[in-house]
């Protein structure tokens, strides 16, 4: 989640009060949170608000369908589930057709609950329990084998319940030799003889790989291999068709001289406590999402003579793809209320510290030795003649490192308690995987915004 660090203690003379990522918004989401509506339902849900929208979700699963189909590609989407637990996106992804990814027993009834065929989910994540492979085994789910006696352990299982099984194979990537998914390369005849040899409950439908950072190319050449993988195994007689490269598209929050901008001029004095952090978000990027994917397709991997896109139509392989983050981009915003504002003299500056009514357990980055970097948006109450303060955003518990934001954010005026602050695109892993109820303080709402057609429309997200 988190790429190199960049921290530069010896940053150029700047004005204090200025250093700020403003975020992309995008307009059906700037247009909503500045309706007088937005306040009604922070203060008739009386607590913190996510705003999640299906829309453009389904905008981004059609940017990656577009992508494939302008390479002539044949690719399955599976949105994987883990990036955001709201039933509004995997509704969206079974009206659109594409399917999940799951990795609990809990994550695959949610998928199935929301019309997702069980042909259509892909089951990863590592030695997965009996109760999850039973179901994975009725529901006919494709089961990314990360083990050798994972793959023990479904055939027996296959066998007692007469299901035969579908399967990848999960390899860990050349390139992160440290990871401890998926099986060594070195491991596979065994694994291959051994489907051989259980023909009968093991279908082996192809190999799979996900890989930890952004870069098109890497994920190229990983592929590349598994190509050569999967010939082997199909010259054994085993019905490979499927190369699953995982997922890790990137999302592109800020534009590239904002990003630019922040990341060489900030330092540990931008931040309270002189906070430092093992590393940040690439906030930009360049080719984003299904432009990533474009990218990857047309790449050569190492050591071929011609692109993935014409290698996989060579050898009849379809390709799926496992994007999380990526198809949640510009699909949710999360709203939290100011519930006091107390000046602190810092070593160097006088700043501000905001205490919001939630808990940087819903701003998850906060939480992997990192910080949400794109600037929050303050919507103040009344607007008073602009006074620029900075301010760091803390939680309402008792925990002195729940920060919401460790940077002293430059905000257009002092904040003040009922004022709302507002993270931008934080559907893509920042709102709910981190949540607890912690301090018995209520989970914000989640609440499904619709602003197509006539006025915006809002529901609960999960109403029973
Ligand atoms: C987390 C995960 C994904 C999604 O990764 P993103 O970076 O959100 O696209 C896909 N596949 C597997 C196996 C994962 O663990």
């Amino acid at each position: 989640m988190v790429s190199a660090a960049v921290m530069d203690n010896a940053a150029p003379v700047r004005d204090k009060t200025t250093l700020s990522l403003p975020a992309y918004w995008h307009p059906d989401l700037l247009g909503f949170i500045k309706q007088p509506l937005l306040r009604e339902l922070v203060e008739g849900f009386a607590g913190p608000l996510h705003l999640v929208f299906p829309t453009r979700f389904a905008d981004n699963v059609r940017a990656f369908q577009s992508a494939l189909s302008a390479a002539g590609v044949n690719g399955q989407i599976l949105f994987a589930k883990k990036a955001n637990k709201a039933r509004c996106f995997a509704a969206a992804a079974a009206d659109l057709g594409i399917g999940i990814d799951v990795a609990s027993a809990g994550e695959l009834r949610e998928a199935v609950g929301a019309g997702i065929p069980g042909a259509h989910i892909g089951v990863s994540g590592p030695a997965k329990g009996d109760a999850l492979l039973r179901l994975a085994l009725h529901h006919g789910s494709l089961i990314a084998i990360d083990a050798a006696d994972e793959l023990e352990r479904l055939a027996n299982l296959s066998r007692t319940l007469g299901k035969p099984a579908r399967i990848l194979l999960r390899l860990r990537p050349n390139s992160q030799p440290k990871s401890r998914f998926g099986v060594e390369e070195t491991a596979l005849p065994q694994l291959f003889d051994y489907c051989r040899n259980q023909e009968e409950w093991l279908r082996l439908e192809g190999l799979s790989f996900h890989l930890s950072g952004y870069d098109p190319q890497a994920r190229c050449n990983e592929a590349g291999r598994l190509i050569s993988h999967a010939l082997t195994a199909r010259s054994l007689g085993l019905p490979v068709h499927w190369l699953d490269i995982g997922g890790g598209f990137s999302v592109s929050y800020a534009d590239a001289s904002s990003w630019r901008d922040f990341i060489t001029s900030h330092g540990p004095d931008d931040y309270h406590a002189g906070k430092r952090f093992g590393g940040f978000y690439p906030y930009h990027s360049a080719a984003p999402g299904a432009a990533m994917l474009t990218q990857l397709l047309a790449a050569i991997p190492v050591g071929a003579a011609a692109s993935l896109a014409t290698l996989l139509n060579r050898h009849e392989l379809g390709l799926i793809l496992e994007p999380g983050r990526a198809l949640l981009d510009q699909a949710g915003c999360s709203v939290f209320s100011v519930l006091g504002v107390k000046d602190r003299t810092g070593e160097r500056d006088d700043y501000g510290i905001v205490t919001v009514d939630g808990t940087s357990l819903s701003l998850s980055e906060q939480w992997f030795d990192s910080e949400f970097l794109p600037d929050p948006l303050l919507l103040p109450r009344h607007t008073t003649p602009a006074a620029p303060f900075r301010a760091c955003i803390g939680g309402a518990s008792c925990l002195d490192s729940d920060m919401l934001s460790w940077r002293k954010i430059a905000f257009p005026q002092r904040p003040a308690p009922g004022d709302l602050l507002v993270y931008p695109n934080t559907a893509g892993y920042q709102m709910d995987s981190n949540e607890s109820p912690f301090h018995e303080l209520p989970l914000p709402t989640k609440l499904v915004i619709r602003t197509e057609g006539a006025g915006p429309r809002w529901q609960v997200d999960r109403p029973g």
